[in-house]
């Protein structure tokens, strides 16, 4: 008989890790508090970008967040009652923030990172529908010293095997995307990045999964987890126990409260972003943008234009604040020849899942032998999901784990 497997959490992550588990024969039940992708996999901007790999935490970031936040115009905004419960996981983030951290960090995530592009194809090839565009990425900038400046950390990437970024004058890039403002003073073009509409892709998943037999049990929240010093026994969920060989967590910014009751310590906290949806707008791009002096993202669909950023911090929880949605409007229409706006507008919400190291969590729990993490992937979720769920199928089944997947570990906060 096969192997049955649990997987909590029906995001990007979670789908993604039950499609290679079932491709491997085992039997998988997927288990969601709600309906699947509702949660950080819907309205986020869809960047697949192996080329932006690295980690959050990074050299100069502490000064420029915190003069950012007191002159009011920081994507960075911590509630001042939420302080005193994150100060250790922002002591730790601020600790990660140094040159060699940075560099570490950046190398796992290049190697996590190597695969994407071929599973995403692969992925199309095995029958999965979903809306992906291949333009590249555009960084848009409005300040020269930042544009120069961030032309010096992009062409880093050339020494990873990745196309070096192409310099766009102005005129360059207003002939490239007429509907930007003239204001803009140039940009940079990261040619093999791609996008995917993330709400396609978790239907063009989930529908894959239903054909390929997995079982979905949505509005379940798992409660409580049942373990001996060394194996999880059962889940509780919904009133019911729930048991499998195998069990994997991948709950985004709610994993770490899941794992509290094995007594697995996992710093991860919600990282609140925004978007805004406009179908059928009134602005035309061919490619996503990255409007970098104000660091709001923008990605072009069929018929639809998103805006969206910021980084709040402010607990685990889905409210929107429209004083940020509108510092996202704002920001952007600095850099549109007009303010976007469309037929409809969806406002969203999600929770980015962050650790502190800027890495995320993947693999085996340190003393739950079949116990296995997927989470963490803070801004890269989409991007990363298919190359994680390679991985931590490949660990479930036992196969040599490869010497740089240490850096995920999931007991290295312990
Ligand atoms: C504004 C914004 C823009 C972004 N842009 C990008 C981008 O361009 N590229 C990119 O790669 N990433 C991007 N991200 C990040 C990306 O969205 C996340 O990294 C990714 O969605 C995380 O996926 P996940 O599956 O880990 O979590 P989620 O999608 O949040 O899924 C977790 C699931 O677990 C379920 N769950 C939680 N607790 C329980 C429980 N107790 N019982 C049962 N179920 C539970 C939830 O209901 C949820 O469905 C962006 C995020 C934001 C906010």
């Amino acid at each position: 008989m096969s192997k049955h497997a649990i997987v909590v959490g029906a995001g990007a992550i979670g789908l993604a890790t039950a499609y290679f588990l079932s491709q491997e024969g085992l039997s998988v039940t997927v288990l969601d508090q709600a309906e699947p992708g509702k949660g950080c996999s819907h309205g986020n901007m869809g960047w697949i970008c192996p080329s932006l790999s690295g980690p959050l935490p990074s050299p100069g970031i502490v000064g420029s967040s915190i003069k950012g936040m007191l002159d009011g115009t920081s994507p960075l905004y911590i509630k001042p009652s939420e302080f005193v419960r994150i100060w250790p996981w922002l002591m730790s983030f601020w600790r990660h923030a140094t040159v060699m951290h940075y560099a570490v960090g950046l190398e796992a995530n290049l190697w996590l990172h190597q695969r994407t592009l071929e599973l995403y194809d692969q992925w199309l090839e095995h029958g999965i529908s979903f809306e992906m565009h291949h333009e590249g990425l555009l960084y848009v900038f409005r300040d020269i010293t930042l544009w120069n400046d961030k032309m010096k950390t992009a062409s880093r990437v050339a020494d990873y095997g990745f196309p070096v970024p192409e310099r766009l004058t102005q005129d360059a890039l207003l002939d490239l995307e007429p509907d930007l403002s003239p204001s803009v003073a140039g940009g940079i073009l990261l040619p093999k990045e791609r996008h995917v509409r993330a709400d396609t892709l978790i239907r063009g998943l989930v529908q894959h999964l239903h054909t390929a037999g997995v079982e979905f049990r949505t509005g379940v929240a798992v409660e409580a987890i049942d373990a001996s010093p060394f194996a999880i026994r059962s889940l509780r969920a919904g009133g019911e126990r729930l048991q499998a060989d195998v069990y994997v967590l991948a709950a985004g910014a709610q994993t770490g409260g899941l794992t509290q009751h094995i007594g697995l310590k996992l710093p991860i906290i919600a990282g609140k972003g925004y978007s805004l949806t406009f179908s059928e707008p009134n602005l035309t791009f061919r490619h996503p943008l990255y409007l970098g002096d104000t660091k709001v993202a923008a990605s072009p669909y069929n018929g639809a234009l998103r805006v969206g950023g910021t980084m709040e911090f402010s607990g685990a929880n889905m409210r929107i604040d429209s004083q940020r949605v509108d510092s996202i409007r704002k920001a952007s229409s600095l850099y549109f020849r007009t303010p976007a706006a469309g037929r409809d507008v969806e406002i969203w919400a999600g929770m980015r899942p962050m650790t502190p190291d800027g890495l995320p969590v993947i693999g085996k729990a340190p003393r739950h032998e079949n116990l296995f993490i997927a989470s963490g992937h803070g801004s890269d979720g989409i991007s990363m999901a298919p190359a994680t769920a390679a991985l931590l199928c490949d660990m479930i089944l036992d196969r040599p784990r490869p010497v740089e997947a240490h850096a995920f570990d999931p007991g290295r906060f312990s």
